[in-house]
């Protein structure tokens, strides 16, 4: 952040969006804590931070009586532990824009923080409404983004109130340099050779993911369910498993690209296969392309985990996106452990491991692999985007 805070008033974008339980106690407070080194040093230069964020979707989970349910959705929920994780002075402001917002944010003294009601409370937010925006704006001397799970959405906070503070007076938070930096370290002439791995359910979510692999990747490692769309496309035997029969054309052109791109694409070539979608399935290990029916694959196989490993470990640059398996059902989350633990034997060997975008992250912190890996993004849908090589509107805003 190359702005002086000293006694600027700093309208930050965060993350706020943290699970709360029934009683409204946050559950995780990851998004927390990894915005507290951008808030600290605002305050630590002698300014103060006024704190927007969304909570949840109010909108969409509204009263029976259509009414917006601000208990539930309410970011006073999480004041208290705000104080206590910035050890500082929290003020609270009960509506994000208005006469009050503005007051409270005028009296802020340096060192002091503000945290703005829920964002999401106003329909003119997800809108992208430029007034609402404007409103926003007038509370801050400078702008800060660091939210960059919401970096891919045009909204007001995220985007548009950008658009009122000059190219001086705006910048991205730690966090989302350090997303920034990262994936485009793994984008921009990675070290190679440099392996690609991506799971989970669709083709469809991941085409975009897959094409864009093939500018820079030299081996792409298919798992999850999206892998029996492609076998399928091959003309195997794919039992129930989970597949997109509409898209068999979209996978077997990109094998056709890959080919001619010179990109070596890996399909697991066992799975490990349940009777049906459950933990207690029963379970066999099947050729990928010869799963009997009434078997569905839910994991790759030993086998496959083996020959991916075994890539993922010869790499210098590692970009995974997506589990392999249905890794929420231990019998099924063996292949997504292999591949966490060949990630994280890689970065001890010197290799660039980046896990981002969907539920790899979850799986990769779920099986305490996270510190282990170079780099776990917190951007889920926005680092799909960034990886897929989209403009994010909301790191165009910064950057102009
Ligand atoms: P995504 O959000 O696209 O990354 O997909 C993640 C989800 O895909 C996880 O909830 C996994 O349980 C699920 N998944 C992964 N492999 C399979 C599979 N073989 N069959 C069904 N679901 C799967």
């Amino acid at each position: 952040m190359n702005i002086n805070f000293k006694d600027k008033k700093a309208l930050v974008r965060v993350d706020f969006n943290v699970p709360l339980d029934k009683s409204y106690n946050i559950t995780d407070d990851t998004r927390i804590r990894e915005a507290v080194p951008t808030i600290r040093q605002i305050l630590d230069q002698g300014g103060s931070a006024i704190l927007m964020s969304h909570l949840g979707r109010p909108l969409e989970k509204r009263n029976a009586d259509g009414s917006l349910n601000k208990e539930k959705f309410t970011l006073k929920h999480l004041v208290k532990h705000l104080r206590k994780k910035l050890k500082a002075k929290v003020h609270f402001a009960d509506d994000c824009v208005g006469k009050q917002a503005l007051k409270k944010a005028a009296a802020l003294k340096p060192g002091e923080v503000l945290l703005l009601e829920n964002t999401r409370f106003y329909e003119e937010e997800e809108k992208g409404d430029p007034a609402f925006a404007k409103k926003l704006a007038a509370l801050g001397d400078v702008y800060i983004n660091d939210a960059f799970g919401t970096a891919h959405r045009a909204h007001a906070s995220t985007t548009i109130v950008a658009n009122y503070f000059d190219k001086a007076n705006k910048s991205f938070g730690l966090l989302m340099d350090r997303e920034i930096e990262n994936a485009s370290r793994a984008m921009k002439n990675p070290a190679k050779p440099v392996t690609c791995v991506t799971g989970g359910s669709k083709v469809s979510d991941k085409i975009l993911l897959l094409e864009k692999f093939l500018d820079y990747a030299d081996n792409i490692l298919i798992g999850g369910a999206m892998a029996y769309t492609f076998f399928l496309a091959k003309k195997g035997a794919v039992g129930n498993s989970l597949v997109e029969a509409d898209k068999l054309k979209i996978a077997k052109d990109f094998l056709k690209k890959a080919k001619a791109a010179g990109v070596k694409v890996l399909l697991p070539k066992d799975s490990v296969c349940g009777d049906k979608f459950a933990a207690d399935a029963s379970v066999q290990v099947c050729p990928s392309n010869q799963i009997p029916d009434g078997w569905m694959g839910l994991d790759i196989g030993p086998s496959a985990a083996r020959s991916f490993a075994s890539v993922i470990r010869k790499s210098q640059t590692v970009i995974w996106n997506g589990p392999m398996g249905v890794f929420e059902m231990p019998a099924f989350a063996g292949g997504t452990k292999v591949v966490a633990k060949a990630c994280a034997a890689a970065t001890k060997k010197g290799a660039f491991t980046m896990v981002g975008g969907g539920d790899s992250v979850a799986a990769v912190n779920q099986l305490k692999l996270s510190k282990k890996v170079s780099f776990v993004s917190t951007g889920g849908g926005a680092m799909l985007e960034f990886l897929e090589g989209k403009e994010l509107p909301g790191i165009k805003a910064i950057q102009g």
